[in-house]
């Protein structure tokens, strides 16, 4: 009886070793395989490619929250808190979510370290022009000169205790479309990160977060868009582990009058389309929210301005591109950069 007994707990163990095997077995393959996820938001496709248990739960959360933040953040929705705080310029404080104030925040900051080349303040500039919308045209020197005066982050004024912003003038509006989309991708990694995913390709419309590294262990490599090419022609690749890496673009929103093109990322001292040289601005940074901001703020302070500021900023990389073909890349990456078009050279930066 006893022997029995033995043989029959030994059977039993022998058993729920196979089953668990099993289990491991066929939970790490479905690991192996990544979930995928496509949506439209932000004016852009945004793209997920998720390795993890929970992977699935885990995109569905963070595609939810990126709709989130844009019906709290866009311009191009009537009832967006930054719309409201638009539509109350020059009058009272108006209550945000602490997803707003945060973005209004980090806006004043980037605002301030820049000396107001990032400026969300520039929406009546953005408008005139039409950028991104069916009726772009290039405005009178004259109406430019009127929507300027409206243009001034320094009359952004915050209200900690409240949570509430306010504009001081009349007619001034704010438009985040230079930093939510950065915040956007921080929130997809903090989702990622809760839901234990061992590793992610985070594609926002271009604005990258490579989380953790690849299944197999290795770091990504990222490529850096040609400018004066197609989407996929690349000027160079870097090797990231657990980064942001965002680039501003004349090629990512313009429209071409008379033979020539205007883009999208304005210079809030003109009113025109940032003309300096670059042609793309991107940076390298462990939270996106800073890699979006400094984008833009390294593309419009211009090469010599904008490199500096990068580099005086502890973690932060960035790879500048001009119109006569020269990468300019900043210390910390320089050994990691792979040039990979020898159309182009890399420029020398020992005069900044
Ligand atoms: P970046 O270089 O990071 O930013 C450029 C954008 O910032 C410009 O398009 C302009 O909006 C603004 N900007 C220009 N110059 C400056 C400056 N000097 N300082 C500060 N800001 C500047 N697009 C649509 O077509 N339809 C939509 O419904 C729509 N909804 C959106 C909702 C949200 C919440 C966000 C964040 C974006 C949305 N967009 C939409 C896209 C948006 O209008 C911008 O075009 C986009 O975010 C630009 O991103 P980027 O990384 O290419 O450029
Ligand atoms: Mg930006």
């Amino acid at each position: 009886m006893i022997g029995l007994t033995v043989n029959g707990i030994l059977l039993a163990i022998v058993l729920i070793i196979i089953v668990v095997l099993i289990i491991i077995f066929v939970t790490g393959k479905r690991e192996q395989l990544p979930i995928e996820k496509e949506f439209f938001k932000l004016g852009t496709i945004n793209h997920l490619r998720v390795y993890g248990k929970k992977a699935q739960k885990a995109v569905d959360k963070a595609a939810e929250r990126v709709a989130e933040i844009e019906d709290k953040m866009s311009v191009f929705k009537e009832f967006s808190e930054v719309s409201r705080i638009n539509k109350n310029a020059g009058g009272d404080f108006q209550r945000v979510s602490s997803d707003t104030y945060f973005i209004m925040k980090k806006s004043f900051e980037y605002s301030n370290l820049s000396k107001g080349a990032f400026d969300p303040t520039i929406r009546p500039i953005v408008a005139l022009w039409g950028i991104g919308t069916k009726q772009t045209r290039v405005p009178s020197d004259n109406e430019i000169k009127d929507k300027l005066k409206l243009v001034n982050y320094r009359n952004i004024i915050l209200d900690e205790d409240k949570n509430a912003v306010k504009l001081k003038d009349k007619n001034q509006h704010l438009d985040v479309g230079a930093i939510a989309k950065g915040y956007a991708a921080d929130e997809v990694r903090r989702i990622f990160q809760e839901h234990k995913i061992k590793s992610a390709m985070i594609d926002l419309g271009g604005n990258i977060f490579a989380y953790g590294r690849k299944l197999n262990g290795e770091p990504w490599n990222i490529g850096i868009q040609n400018p004066l090419s197609s989407r996929g022609a690349f000027v160079g690749m870097i090797s990231v582990v657990n980064k942001s890496i965002v680039t501003s673009g004349n090629y990512e929103r313009y429209f071409t009058d008379h033979g020539k093109r205007y883009h999208h990322i304005m210079d809030p001292r003109t009113g025109y389309p940032c003309e300096n040289g670059i042609i793309s601005c991107t940076v390298i940074s462990d939270n996106s929210i800073d890699g979006d901001a400094l984008t833009t703020c390294g593309y419009v302070m211009g090469l010599k301005e904008g490199y500096k500021l990068i580099e005086s900023i502890e973690g932060v990389d960035a790879i500048f591109v001009t119109e006569d073909k020269k990468v300019y890349v900043t210390s910390g990456i320089k050994e990691n950069f792979k040039l990979l078009d020898k159309e182009f050279s890399i420029g020398q930066d020992e005069m900044f």
